[in-house]
């Protein structure tokens, strides 16, 4: 079968999958505290979810990200993670993984990993339980904590994701790389996006430029630039002095997509070539008006493969959030 290759010679085979956009937790650049959700017949079913992701995947996907909205909260979830878990068996999967806040880990790092995912990302912006509870608003960070605990017993991978806020957690740039350190995990930061209209945030006002943070961190440790890439938006040091590997994801400061090999679809079925782009391909209808054949789905992500553009056009350099889209984070799943 051929394989997914855009018009710019990329070959997609990185799917991150959004498979609910509810959360139990409302962070303040993420959502509105009074958020309407989708009815759930928008929503694809588990069983079209797997359709979908297994034709990606023959297509050429090798690697599922699940996200969200908190992906854990959706029911019945660890069905969707068990039947993905042939794909990993078969090797046309080579891995299967999650995006979560951490509130559910508990209770799902245990039947995770014994459906094969090895590695998770966890969410968390600040070790210190007010301003957990200020961010997330509906969060708390024990049982958060809690859940990173059973995900490394479990023998889950963790890397911590946290979005750098301007006079928020800049003075906890530090201890948080510290605590991550001492607990083997690798740690992200995330560039603040202008996703959604969420009231009165100062999106200008808490963005806070990785550059600077990095020269913060090279004050204190030496940072070794590493050439791997994930395909993402994503560069990677070396912390010399703990070993541990640190990322910036920064969408807006630099740009990254002349190596994009990734594709994002909505929990609601659409499939989105570029998280920064309003250009979309509906693949639910060839879902549910083809219940006996994926030939119409898989048409359907060709033709929308076919039209992957080649970057998106974030830009806060004119102090104004230009390039913005208005959806949600919790709807494409960042
Ligand atoms: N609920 C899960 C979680 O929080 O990890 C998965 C979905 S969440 C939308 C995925 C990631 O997007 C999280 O790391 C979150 O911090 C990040 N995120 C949400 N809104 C963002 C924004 N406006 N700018 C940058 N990152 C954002
Ligand atoms: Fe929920 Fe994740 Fe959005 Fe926070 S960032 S509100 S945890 S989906």
């Amino acid at each position: 079968m051929e394989k997914l290759i855009d018009p710019f010679a990329r070959p997609i085979s990185y799917l991150r999958v959004s498979v609910t956009d509810r959360c139990d937790f409302r962070c303040v650049y993420c959502m509105s505290e009074h958020m309407s959700f989708l009815p759930k017949k928008e929503l694809l079913t588990l069983e079209e979810l797997g359709r979908l992701c297994s034709t990606f995947i023959r297509l050429g996907v090798e690697k599922l990200r699940i996200t969200g909205g908190e992906p854990l909260v959706r029911r019945d979830i660890l069905k969707f993670f068990q039947s993905m878990s042939q794909h990993l068996d078969s090797g046309a999967l080579k891995e299967l993984t999650l995006t979560t806040n951490g509130s559910q880990l508990e209770k799902f790092a245990k039947p995770l990993y014994e459906a094969g995912v090895r590695r998770v990302n966890i969410s968390a912006d600040t070790l210190d339980e007010e301003k957990f509870a200020q961010i997330t608003r509906w969060g708390r960070l024990p049982q958060v904590l809690r859940g990173i605990d059973a995900a490394q017993a479990a023998g889950l991978r963790v890397k911590l994701n946290a979005v750098a806020l301007k006079g928020f957690n800049e003075d906890e740039l530090f201890s948080i790389t510290e605590w991550c350190a001492e607990r083997g995990m690798d740690l992200t930061w995330i560039e603040v996006m202008p996703m959604g209209d969420i009231g009165n945030e100062d999106r200008l006002g808490q963005y806070w430029k990785l550059d600077d943070l990095r020269s913060r961190l090279a004050e204190q440790y030496t940072l070794t630039d590493l050439a791997e890439s994930t395909g993402g938006p994503a560069r990677y040091v070396r912390l010399e002095e703990t070993g541990q590997k640190v990322g910036f994801i920064t969408p807006l400061t630099h740009n990254f997509c002349e190596s994009c090999n990734r594709v994002r679809v909505t929990c609601t079925g659409e499939l989105f070539m570029c998280l920064g782009q309003e250009d979309r391909a509906d693949l639910r209808s060839a879902l549910r008006n083809h219940p006996d054949s994926d030939a119409p789905l898989e048409a359907a992500i060709r033709s929308a493969i076919a039209r992957k553009p080649e970057g998106h056009d974030f830009d806060y350099s004119r102090q104004t959030v230009d390039g913005r889209v208005s959806r949600h984070m919790s709807h494409t799943g960042g």
